[in-house]
Formats: C-alpha cells, structure tokens, sequence
C-alpha cells in the first residue's frame, strides 16, 4: 500500500482549473527540486537565501502574482498566491515569505507611483521591507510613535521600528509613521504609509539598524531600526495625489493589507506542516522498532491520521477565504479565522513530526525541527493567535 501521494494535494473540482494546476506543479517542482536542499543546508548554518533563488523566482513571475497585468504582474488572486506558497512553505517558510516582498505592499499607492514602481517589483528588480512594529507598538498597532513631519516639500521621519525583517537586502522601505502627533482620543488618526527607496545591501543617512537573534526564519535578517532626521521627498507618502478626507484613511489601508498577509500566512503555516506530514510518512516506514517498521504502529498511524486530517481542513478553509477575497467580499474576520487555525494547526502538526522522528527530530540533520521552529512563529507575525482571537470575537460580540 502506498502511503505518501506522490503528487500534491489535488484540488477540489470547484476551485481546480488548469491555469491553477499549473502554476501550483511549477512552484512544487522549483521548492522540492531547488529550494529544499538550499534550506536544508544554510538554515542550520544561519546562510542567507542565494540570489539565485531570487532570480528563479523572479523568472517564474512569482513576486508579480497579485500585481495586475498592465503593470507586468501576473494578475492572478490570492487564491493562487497560497497555491504557490504552500508550495515553498513546504521546502522553506522564508522562501515563501520572500514573496509578500514583491505581492504584499499594501495599498495606498498612487496611479504614478504605481507605473514607477510595480513593472520592477513583478520582475523580481526591487523588493520591500515593512516596517510597521515598533519596540512599544507590536499588537497594537494604533499605537506606533514614528513620527513624520512637514518639512519645507518633503518629509522628516525620526522613530524606531522593530523586526523589520528584510530591511539590509530590500531596495525599498514601507515605514508606517504618524502624520500627527499621537492624540490617545484619536489614536487610528494621522498613520501613513512612506515608500523610501534605498541601496540593496546598506541602509539610507538617517536609518541605522541592528540585526535581532531569532531561533528561526533564517534565510535573511530581521531588524531592529532607528529613524534619526530621515529625510523623503513629498512623493514618499503614499497616495499622496488623492488626499484623504478621512484621516484614518491610512490605517484602514495597514489593516486591510494585514488581511491578506494572515491568508498568506495561513498557507505558510499548511506548506511547512505538509512538509513534517510527508516527511514523517517517509520515516515511518523505514525506522524500525521492535523488529516492524514504526508505522506500523497504531499509535504512531493515528499522529499520521490526526496530521493529515488537521492539514486538510484548514487547507479546505484557506481555500474558500481566499477565494471568497478574490469574488471580493470582506474576509476580515475569516482572514484571522484561518490564520488562527492554521498556524496553532502547524505548531502541533510539525510538533508531532518531531516526536514521530524520536532523537533524530531533535538534530539539524533533518529539516523536521525547521519546521518546528518557523510553524511556532506563525503564531506570533502578522498578529498574534490572540488578536486573531480578538479580532473574531468582537465580531460575535461586539463591544
Ligand atoms: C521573526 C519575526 C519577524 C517579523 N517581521 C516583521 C516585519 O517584517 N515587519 C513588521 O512590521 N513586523 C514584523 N514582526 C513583528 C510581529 O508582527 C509582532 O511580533 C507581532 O505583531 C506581535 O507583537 P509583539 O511582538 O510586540 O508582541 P506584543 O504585542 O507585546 O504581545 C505579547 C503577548 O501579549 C498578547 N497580547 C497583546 N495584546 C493583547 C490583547 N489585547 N489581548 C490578548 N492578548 C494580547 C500577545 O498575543 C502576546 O502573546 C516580526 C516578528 C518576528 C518575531
């Protein structure tokens, strides 16, 4: 009897089109064939991702799959955006990270900054940081104190951020700074977002950064930063040609970009527990215990069981919130719901793979205690399984 499917998921017939299978085998054929032994090794030695990773990525059109075609993206939907990403989340959770850099930019961009910028972001040319948590402002992200000021054209931004992962490598920064002095009556007021253009591989005059210690989503730097007289042009500010009348404008425009980020997540949080499922199916019937391959035990098939079972059913919801977001409807709540689920799925789920692998899920020999670590932080980025918890319930029980 054949355990392990030898190809992917297959799709449900609803959602299954040609276009979709498509692109979902070519991303699976590039994580398994170059991404998983790339990770395998550099992740335990702390290695950045290698450009020629970016560049494949590039060539397949995968930074540009949110990005409408008239300005070079693919323009597909967030549907097959979590196709491609399970599919890299499987070999390494960064490089299906490395994605949002070019898909997930948020909105708030004008009609011309759109022309100038997104034709090279879909060719992979430049990539973005976000750089929105602050050393005191993580969960609550009305609460950020970065300030941005007049400044004769342009603008004077002085403040700290925290995590920003990506910012040493990105050609482009999106800093999330308050247009107005933080008002604790009005605290959603006055946030914006400020595109800042940089060199790749350094940091502008007035930024400064320190890398964090992380236990995991190697691969590339996360950062803390520091704003000191940083100085952008008045094009920097997003949108800036269509002035908001409502000046909680630009934190709405943060939150609705956290949206699809959290499906997104959701993906990453299915691709790396689908790799501890499989690769735990595979090990099972070569370990042998007491004389019988282990998968033959009944307690170590019902983990399988359990595994395969958790992976689906969150698999089936990503599914539908995604598609539901690409017909247009609002998903908010549903967008925490699945990333909740998904990511407390993962911890367990590759958890599980670890212990199915005995002592050897606890060394850097194989890839289970990777997915181990980056699944543990699903739960905490792109706000945390508590907020999602808030998020659902004051839609239940509104305050
Ligand atoms: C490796 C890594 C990479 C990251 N990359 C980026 C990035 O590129 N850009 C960026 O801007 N940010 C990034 N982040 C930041 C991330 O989004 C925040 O860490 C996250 O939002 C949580 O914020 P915090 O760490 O300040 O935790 P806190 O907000 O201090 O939360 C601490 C604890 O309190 C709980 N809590 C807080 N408020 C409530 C509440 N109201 N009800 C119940 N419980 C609550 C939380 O759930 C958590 O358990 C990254 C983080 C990490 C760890």
């Amino acid at each position: 009897m054949e355990l392990l499917p030898a190809a992917p998921p297959s799709l449900p017939a609803a959602y299954a089109t040609d276009e979709r299978l498509a692109i979902r085998d070519l991303a699976r054929e590039f994580a398994m064939r170059e991404v998983l032994p790339v990770a395998n090794e550099l992740d335990p030695v702390q290695g950045l991702i290698p450009d020629r990773i970016r560049n494949q990525m590039a060539d397949m059109g995968f930074f540009g799959i949110l990005i409408p075609e008239r300005y070079g993206g693919l323009g597909l939907g967030l549907f097959e955006y979590c196709l491609v990403t399970e599919e890299l989340a499987r070999a390494w959770m960064s490089v299906a990270s490395l994605i949002a850099r070019g898909n997930g930019l948020g909105g708030g961009f004008s009609e011309s900054q759109r022309e100038a910028l997104l034709p090279r972001v879909a060719r992979g040319e430049w990539l973005g940081a976000f750089a929105l948590s602050e050393p005191d402002a993580g969960s609550d992200i009305a609460s950020i104190r970065t300030r941005a000021e007049r400044d004769g054209d342009g603008w004077v931004i002085n403040g700290q951020k925290m995590w920003c992962t990506f910012a040493d490598q990105a050609d482009f920064l999106i800093i999330v700074a308050r247009t107005t002095p933080y008002d604790p009556s009005n605290r959603h007021a006055g946030i914006r977002n400020f595109y800042v253009p940089k060199e790749r591989g350094s940091f502008p005059p007035g930024v400064t950064g320190n890398p964090i210690r992380k236990i995991g989503y190697h691969g590339w730097k996360t950062w803390e930063l520091s704003f000191n007289d940083l100085r952008v042009p008045a094009e920097a500010l997003l949108g800036q040609e269509r002035p908001s009348t409502d000046a909680t404008t630009g934190f709405r425009n943060v939150s609705r970009g956290l949206s699809s980020a959290r499906v997104h997540t959701a993906a990453r949080s299915i691709g790396l527990a689908r790799g501890a499922l499989e690769d735990s199916i595979n090990y099972v019937q070569q370990r042998k215990q007491f004389d019988r391959p282990i998968g033959e035990f009944q307690a170590i098939r019902f983990k399988i069981a359990k595994m395969a079972a958790e992976i689906e059913s969150c698999r089936a919801l990503m599914y539908q919130v995604a598609s539901d977001a690409d017909a247009g409807l609002p998903v908010d709540a549903q967008a925490s719901m699945v990333k909740y689920l998904a990511s407390e799925m993962s911890e367990r789920v590759t958890s599980e793979a670890l212990q199915i692998h005995g002592g050897a899920g606890y060394t850097t020999d194989f890839p289970i205690e990777r997915y181990w670590r980056d699944a543990r932080l699903t739960k905490i980025f792109e706000g945390t399984s508590e907020i999602q918890l808030r998020i659902i319930s004051d839609r239940y029980l509104p305050r």
